[in-house]
């Protein structure tokens, strides 16, 4: 079947999230010699302007201050099927909350926004950076949804909807939903990366479990972006076994 076409665009982010999704190897190659043509992305596709695609990857999080980006990003969405807040900078600001004005390089910037603030947005890939067998599969799934027969175009929704769901939820989040959508639910497993990644030290892990100051959190939404549990739910995992087999078999 006819590939589909994916296209990253860099705002305000570190490229981390760029060099994740080019650290597949040879995931990436299977990927683009089966399923995906890679149509726009900083460095690796020589486009300088924004084309028609399936599936936009947007990266880090839209300056307001910066015409170029925002101009960008509306176009990105207006031209993609699919727009993407692919890592935390996108989805919730994250290290770029910090930014109020005053850099070195660019003194004027000072409002940096999650990307759903200015254009509409279909799917989150959380963390910072996403992992990349996350982004591979998120691709995958997102050619199986386009293309797939009925079986898989039902797998590739059971992956996909958490990730919607994260992206209807909106841009913020804080220690507290960290508390409710993830700990309360049953879903912690105790791994410590929401503790590990809080700017703040806002949490500690008490007996295996984090423990949130609420008066320390300033709400910047690493530790929800970072947990694998904030979207791996129960959606995901009743459907596991099926899931993993499509990505492997389509990865084969
Ligand atoms: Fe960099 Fe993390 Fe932001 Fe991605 S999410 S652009 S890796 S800081
Ligand atoms: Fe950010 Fe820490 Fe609050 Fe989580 S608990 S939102 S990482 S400040
Ligand atoms: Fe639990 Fe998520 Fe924190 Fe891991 S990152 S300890 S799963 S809340």
């Amino acid at each position: 079947a006819e590939k589909i076409s994916i296209g990253e665009l860099h705002l305000s982010g570190c490229t981390g999230c760029l060099v994740t999704l080019a650290d597949n190897y040879e995931g990436l190659f299977k990927l683009l010699d089966d399923y995906a043509d890679l149509v726009y992305a900083l460095t690796l596709v020589d486009v300088r302007h924004v084309p028609e695609m399936d599936v936009c990857l947007v990266e880090g999080s839209c300056c307001l201050n910066d015409k170029i980006s925002v101009e960008e990003l509306k176009e990105a969405r207006a031209k993609s099927k699919v727009l993407v807040a692919y890592g935390a900078c996108a989805a919730y600001g994250n290290i770029t909350r910090f930014c109020r004005g005053g850099q070195w390089n660019q003194p004027g910037h000072e409002a940096f926004v999650p990307i759903s603030e200015v254009v509409d947005v279909d799917l989150y890939i959380p963390s910072c950076p996403p992992c990349p067998q996350q982004v591979r599969n998120v691709a995958v799934m997102a050619y199986l949804l386009l293309r797939g027969n009925d079986e898989q175009k039902n797998l590739a929704t059971a992956y996909l909807t958490p990730l919607m769901q994260l992206a209807q939820r909106g841009n913020e989040a804080c220690g507290c939903d960290l508390m409710y959508d993830v700990i309360n639910q049953g879903l912690c497993m105790g791994c410590g990366t929401c503790a590990g990644t809080c700017p703040v030290h806002a949490i500690t892990m008490e007996y295996g479990k984090p423990n949130v100051n609420r008066d320390l959190c300033i709400k910047c939404g690493a530790c929800y972006a970072q947990c694998p549990r904030s979207w791996f739910n129960f959606d995901v995992m009743n459907n596991y076994e099926g899931i993993m087999d499509a990505i492997k078999g389509a990865m084969q």
